[in-house]
């Protein structure tokens, strides 16, 4: 979801607030965030003037976002990405450091009960090791401060929600369908294909399966987003019977550091159980379609996710290191526009 979408809501619908149960994270500096991840904005007029003080041509505009944004570099890093990792995280005790890296990997859901604060995966200090301490509620919802004060939702839930197309049910209905969802999934270890019990890749409104894999099968990469972009549509492209290529993997560096801070390997399974109990969590279907539609979209990317995960052990990983690789791959491309609008396209199981 992206911060330019930041709305501000009623107190009540953003308070009590509540943190999933199990959320572990800290930043170790494995860099990903820092690279290609998301648009690094929107910048607010004080934090252009700021970081242009620091160099006149770090700021950009993108249309897309209709927004102030950090330029990355060719390669696809940001400009203030250093060896040991942000250059502006100490100087001037982090007033430099735009406001959107302070908050990543946090999110905020408002709904009718109250804020549900969310946690991105598209970043390995999120997603593994054994090390990640659990977040405390006060501490995730201080990172949510914005520097006027203010706390801001990033995505709002109606009073009502679809739970198919052509049926829409309080939100107090819905939690009560979600919550044994999320039971099994962090308190059981139920295996997320059964929680989801839906099936991947199911027909389409419009399209093909074989047409969206061959639009993101991009032949000339020129980003990191283009690289995790072809290995999404080349396992689409499998499932078909087509081959997965080898092509450049983004984040090499990344995950080297992984490998390096997680000595012992992590639970692959629970990693994620994890990503599909904050994909509930979220609520961030419900801005595209029906929670049916949601489950068939969920279900369809846990199966990209772990076919990518397992080409990525056949070239040598650790399983649990190969699945946080994929699980970034499936969180980027997922919260794009890209497939954004192929969710809306999905039909809902009879
Ligand atoms: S400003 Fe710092 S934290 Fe933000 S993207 Fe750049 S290097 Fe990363």
């Amino acid at each position: 979801m992206p911060d330019s979408d930041r709305q501000e809501e009623p107190d009540w619908k953003l308070h009590p607030m509540r943190i999933r149960g199990q959320v572990r994270y800290r930043c170790f500096g494995d860099g990903m965030c820092c690279s290609d991840m998301h648009a690094i904005g929107a910048l607010e007029e004080d934090e252009v003037v700021r970081l242009q003080a620091v160099d006149p041509d770090v700021v950009g505009y993108s249309d897309l976002a209709d927004a102030h944004v950090l330029r990355m570099r060719p390669d696809g890093t940001c400009p203030f990405l250093g060896d040991t990792g942000c250059m502006l995280h100490e100087p001037m005790n982090g007033l430099i450091k735009p406001h959107p890296c302070w908050r990543f990997p946090y999110g905020l859901t408002a709904t009718p009960t109250g804020g549900r604060i969310t946690t991105e995966h598209r970043c390995s200090c999120r997603t593994i090791g054994r090390d990640r301490p659990e977040v405390p509620l006060e501490k995730a919802a201080q990172e949510l401060v914005e520097r006027d004060g203010r706390t801001r939702a990033n995505h709002t839930v109606d009073a009502e929600v679809a739970i198919r197309r052509d049926e829409m049910i309080p939100f107090a209905e819905y939690e009560a369908i979600e919550a044994p969802m999320l039971k099994a999934l962090l308190e059981e270890g139920a295996r997320p294909e059964d929680v989801i019990d839906r099936q991947p890749f199911p027909n389409l409104i419009e399209g093909t399966w074989g047409a969206i894999a061959g639009g993101m099968r991009v032949v000339e990469t020129d980003s990191r987003f283009d690289d995790a972009l072809s290995w999404f549509g080349a396992a689409i492209d499998v499932r078909d019977g087509g081959t997965m290529d080898h092509q450049a993997r983004p984040w090499t560096e990344s995950f080297d550091r992984v490998l390096t801070r997680v000595p012992e390997a992590d639970d692959a399974e629970a990693m994620i159980r994890d990503w599909v109990a904050d994909s509930l969590w979220s609520l961030y279907w419900t801005a595209y379609g029906s929670f049916e539609q949601a489950r068939c979209e969920m279900a369809t990317r846990l199966w990209l996710l772990r076919r990518l995960a397992q080409e990525f052990v056949s070239l040598g990983s650790r399983e649990d290191v190969a699945t946080a690789e994929a699980l970034m791959i499936v969180d980027l491309v997922g919260t794009s526009e890209w497939w954004e609008g192929i969710t809306a396209r999905l039909s809902e199981a009879d």
